[in-house]
């Protein structure tokens, strides 16, 4: 999950990261309050979850509270990258001497951690790692051994910060290490990190992206979520314990194991170009024990999808068999009464699929048809959402 910049501001306090003064606002009236409350020249912030922001002219100076309610009521509204501006963060302004770039993240590739670090930070990072990649060092830090002291040290003279800094570097990299960790980060950046003409270090802009897998042991976590943006499926989803994701196509997905889903999700996709481009709608793992519930909540929340035009179970009997999954499909319609309306096709195959499939046939439900294979289950459930 990626947060607001004001959020990033937050837990950077928490843990000790400089930051300035700062308050959110949502019109322009609570904009020049907070900037009233600051005092002093402000900048007034767009918070919106893109990059690029100064330069699409979602950051501002203000001179005042009230030159911070025209800055706000402009900013406030505005279309940044297909983002709507919502809220505003009022801050107080800093002095700016020199500019830099810290970050830590997850590098996937090279199963580390990894530090980047900039004397030439600002909001052209991405071009000076384009075109001097040797202004941004980068440096793997050992999940077991973090951020030490040492370590930060050397972080600071690989990127060449200058003496008078260096030492404050340092113990920002300490703190950042502690937000990395203690929060469950797999990205903080800090763009820019400032050195204001007294000389102080401060963090201006953070970037801080949560690791949701983690979210069992963080659960102040959840009050992070924008419930604005979430996707209200996959929000009804998660609030009955169902792994879905939301897709653009047209073909609902229920499976049982995400192995299996997943190469549902390839083998419709597959179907779907026969059928003038069709694809799947969602995936939906509804794991091992499937329930007559949980076929029922996993059916209404793809039936709810208006995009769904027919619906896919896909189901391999293992543990729980094939018979005990048909019941749960039959019960669930039964559940859902007039609330099924779409085709759906049903495969079953492995563990009792014979008698799963008599159990089908027996109830007859007119919107289930049965597929004797996985590709003939695709290409029907692609062939009805297309018409
Ligand atoms: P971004 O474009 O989304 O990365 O937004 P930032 O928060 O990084 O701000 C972009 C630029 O605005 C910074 O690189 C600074 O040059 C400038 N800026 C941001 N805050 C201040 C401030 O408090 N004082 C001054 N003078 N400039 C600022
Ligand atoms: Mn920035």
């Amino acid at each position: 999950m990626d947060l607001f910049e004001y959020q990033a501001r937050d837990i950077f306090e928490k843990h000790g990261v400089p930051v300035l003064a700062a308050a959110i606002a949502t019109t322009a009236d609570e904009a020049e309050k907070a900037a009233t409350t600051i005092g002093g020249k402000v900048v007034v912030k767009a918070q919106v979850k893109v990059g690029g922001r100064g330069k699409a002219g979602g950051v501002k100076l203000a001179e005042n509270p009230h030159d911070a309610r025209e800055k706000a009521g402009a900013i406030l509204g505005m279309d940044i990258k297909g983002h709507t501006v919502r809220t505003v963060m009022i801050a107080a302004a800093a002095p700016i001497e020199a500019e830099y770039y810290l970050s830590i993240l997850l590098d996937r590739s090279n199963r580390t951690f990894l530090v980047m670090a900039s004397v030439s930070g600002g909001m052209d990072i991405e071009e000076v790692a384009h075109t001097a990649p040797e202004k941004l060092a980068k440096i793997p830090v050992s999940a077991v051994d973090g951020i030490s002291l040492a370590k930060a040290q050397e972080i600071v003279a690989a990127a060449a910060f200058p003496a008078d800094v260096t030492d404050q570097v340092a113990q920002v990299l300490l703190k950042l290490w502690d937000v990395f960790q203690g929060e469950d980060a797999t990205l903080v950046e800090v763009n820019p990190l400032v050195k204001t003409n007294d000389g102080k270090i401060i963090a201006l802009d953070g970037k801080v992206t949560l690791d949701e897998n983690a979210d069992f042991r963080q659960p102040d976590h959840q009050s992070l979520v924008d419930q604005d943006a979430e996707n209200p499926l996959e929000a009804a989803a998660k609030a009955k314990g169902l792994n879905y994701v939301k897709l653009d196509g047209q073909v609902g997905i229920i499976g049982n194991g995400a192995g299996l889903v997943m190469s549902t999700l390839d083998v419709v996709a597959y179907a779907g170009e026969k059928h003038g481009g069709v694809r799947p709608a969602n995936f939906l793992d509804i794991g091992g024990g499937a329930s007559a519930q949980i076929m029922a909540d996993g059916l209404s929340i793809i039936l709810e999808d208006p995009d769904v035009k027919s619906v896919f179970v896909n189901v391999f009997g293992g543990i729980t068999a094939c018979d005990a999954v048909a019941s749960g499909i039959v019960q669930a319609l039964e559940l859902l009464g007039p609330k099924a309306t779409k085709p759906i096709v049903v495969r079953l195959d492995g563990n009792n699929v014979v008698e799963g499939r008599a159990i089908l046939a027996k109830a007859a439900h007119p919107l289930v048809e049965q597929a004797d294979t996985m590709d003939g289950a695709a290409n029907r459930a692609a062939e009805l959402a297309a018409k």
